[in-house]
């Protein structure tokens, strides 16, 4: 996958992008990865890239031409591009697990990321999408632009080392995950449950199934409503409402 960013900071991307298995995925060739100053193609003497904002009040705004120009010189008209051009955004859509995997499935992917208190208008013209991590504020699109890359690049082939070890994750398949454990057996008196020790795949998977359901259940409720439930989950929730319920009564 070829990835670009156009940023103020493109110095930001150096540690997230050069690390662990992100490094891998571009050493293996899995990922190209650039980040790019636009910066360089603000046309004033001073290389202004902000202005104050028309109609007056505070902060300063995102100028169009340099983001343009530099979008256009790398990629060349934008609207011929055919991959995927997102702005980062607050007002954007929030970022989901199921936005990860769509844009997994893209070959090139341009981010842009605004600072300052935020772009012309006429900036949102070049992107096909906007994007938000969430309903919080950051001072550049830069972090956002991070996070959303990693999410989507741990989804390409061979980027896990294990093929298939993000399918459990939490929301791929629309839960929360399954409590893990590893050695030691007991660690400070607390002991891994018995089935996991047993052997029995059939056991273990239904324990995992009805502790994921139980996770989600404690704590995202929400993401429950619009899952569809197989009658082995409705059980398992018919199990976890009582047991938990004999928890608080203490019974
Ligand atoms: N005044 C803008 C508003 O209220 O929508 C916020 C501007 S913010 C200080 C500067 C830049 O950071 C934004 O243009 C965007 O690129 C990025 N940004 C900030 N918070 C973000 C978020 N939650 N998700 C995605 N991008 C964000």
């Amino acid at each position: 996958m070829d990835i670009l960013v156009l940023s103020l900071f493109p110095e930001m991307f150096a540690g997230p992008m050069s690390q662990s298995i992100m490094k891998k995925a571009r050493d293996k060739g899995l990922i190209h990865f650039e980040a790019m100053d636009y910066r360089p193609y603000a046309t004033s003497k001073h290389k202004n890239v902000d202005d104050i904002p028309y109609g007056g009040g505070a902060g300063m705004v995102l100028k169009p031409e340099p983001i343009f120009s530099a979008l256009e010189d790398r990629i060349g008209d934008p609207a011929q591009f055919p991959g995927k051009i997102i702005l980062m955004s607050p007002q954007g859509r929030p970022f989901t697990q199921e936005m990860a995997n769509s844009l997994s499935r893209e070959t090139q992917l341009v981010f842009v990321c605004g600072h300052y208190e935020g772009f012309d208008e006429r900036i949102r013209a070049l992107a096909h999408e906007e994007i938000s991590i969430g309903d919080y504020v950051l001072t550049g699109g830069e972090l956002p632009a991070m996070v959303v890359i990693d999410a989507v690049c741990r989804l390409l082939p061979g980027v896990l080392g294990e093929a298939g070890s993000h399918e459990a994750d939490s929301f791929s398949d629309g839960l929360l995950e399954h409590p893990h454990y590893t050695r030691p057996r007991v660690f400070r008196g607390r002991e891994v449950p018995e089935v996991l020790l047993s052997g029995n795949h059939e056991c273990i998977r239904k324990w995992r199934r009805k502790e994921a359901l139980r996770r989600t259940w404690l704590r995202r409720r929400d993401l429950l409503k619009t899952l569809p439930l197989t009658k082995e989950d409705q059980k398992f929730l018919e199990e976890i409402h009582r047991e938990e319920e004999e928890n608080t009564t203490g019974k």
